[in-house]
This record gives C-alpha cells, structure tokens and sequence, in this order.
C-alpha cells in the first residue's frame, strides 16, 4: 500500500506532550529513559523534559540481515549499557515506532534482567508487533514518514569559486 502516516516536528511534539501526560496520569515515574537509537533519541528527550527525568540512557540496535537467508533480528551494538547502571531502577523504553516490534523486544529482554520495573513508550505502534507497549500514542499499520528521517542526510555543496 502506499499510504503514509506522516509526522512533521509540531504534531511530534503534541505527540510526546500527550505521550507524557498518560505516563504521568498512570502513576509511573521512571529512574531513567532509556532510548533507542537513532529514532527514540528524540522521543526520549522529548519524554525527559516533560517527565521531569534527568537521565537518559541510549542503546544503539541495527536490523542485521543475515547473507542467504530471510530471517532478519535486531542486534544490540556495543558498547551495551553497563547492567550497574539499571540495578533496582525505575526504567522507561523510548522508541518511534513499534513495527514487528522485534527491537522493543530485544531491549526490554536485556532491561528485565537488570532493573526493577521496564516499560515503554512508543509514538507509533503496529497492529501486528509482537509486543504491547503500555504506552502508545497512535496505532497505524501505515508506513509512517518521521520528520527526522524523511529528507535524505545533508551534501555538501560545492564551495563558491571565487574568481578574479
Ligand atoms: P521493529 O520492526 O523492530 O519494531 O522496528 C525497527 C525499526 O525499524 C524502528 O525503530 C524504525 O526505526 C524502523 N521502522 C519500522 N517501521 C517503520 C515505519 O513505518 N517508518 C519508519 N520511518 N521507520 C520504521
């Protein structure tokens, strides 16, 4: 299909506001935030402010494909956060989307093993993601446009030629 949800930067932030406020009203009050890089990073600063919570963490996981075979899983690369950091806390994930949810997956396993409580909040979740989030701003199964991924990266341009 080739409909699109698309988020531009101030539907975003209306987004986390009222992300933030269910997490507020349902009680949990988080130690830390931690994000998944590259797209939580600006849900979870986001979160951070509007939660009042000065400690964000960031793990980075990439989709590695395997050569020769369909099956796809998400890796953590290092270097995976010290479980010191965790024990006995309070721990927020933060991410944009929950698609297959395989990446919320991979994280909120390594958490459970460390800390006292793990939940996660996410922008988008899809239908068929294979975990629920507890906090969700909106349910599509639309491919989703960020605002911070739509444009390609910056190139850069030619320098002026300054000629005599
Ligand atoms: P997963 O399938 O593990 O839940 O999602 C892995 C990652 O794929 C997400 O964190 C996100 O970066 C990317 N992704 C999944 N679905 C979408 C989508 O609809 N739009 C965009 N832009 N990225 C997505």
């Amino acid at each position: 299909t080739d409909v699109r949800e698309t988020l531009d930067y101030q539907t975003f932030g209306r987004a986390v506001r009222e992300l933030a406020q269910t997490i507020a009203d349902d009680g949990y009050e988080p130690d830390l935030i931690l994000s998944i890089a590259r797209g939580g990073v600006f849900v979870a600063g986001a979160l951070a402010y509007a939660l009042d919570c000065k400690n964000i963490h960031l793990v980075n996981v990439e989709f590695y494909t395997g050569v020769g075979t369909t099956l796809d899983m998400p890796v953590m690369l290092a270097p995976v956060p010290d479980a010191i950091d965790f024990s006995g806390k309070k721990v927020l994930i933060a991410d944009d989307v929950a698609d297959t949810g395989k990446t919320l997956k991979l994280v909120h396993d390594f958490c459970l093993a460390h800390v006292a409580e793990v939940r996660s909040a996410v922008i988008y979740e899809k239908s068929h993601s294979l975990v629920e989030c507890e906090y969700v701003w909106k349910k599509t199964d639309d491919w989703i446009n960020f605002p911070w991924s739509t444009e390609p990266p910056v190139v850069r341009r030619d320098s002026q030629v300054l000629d005599a």
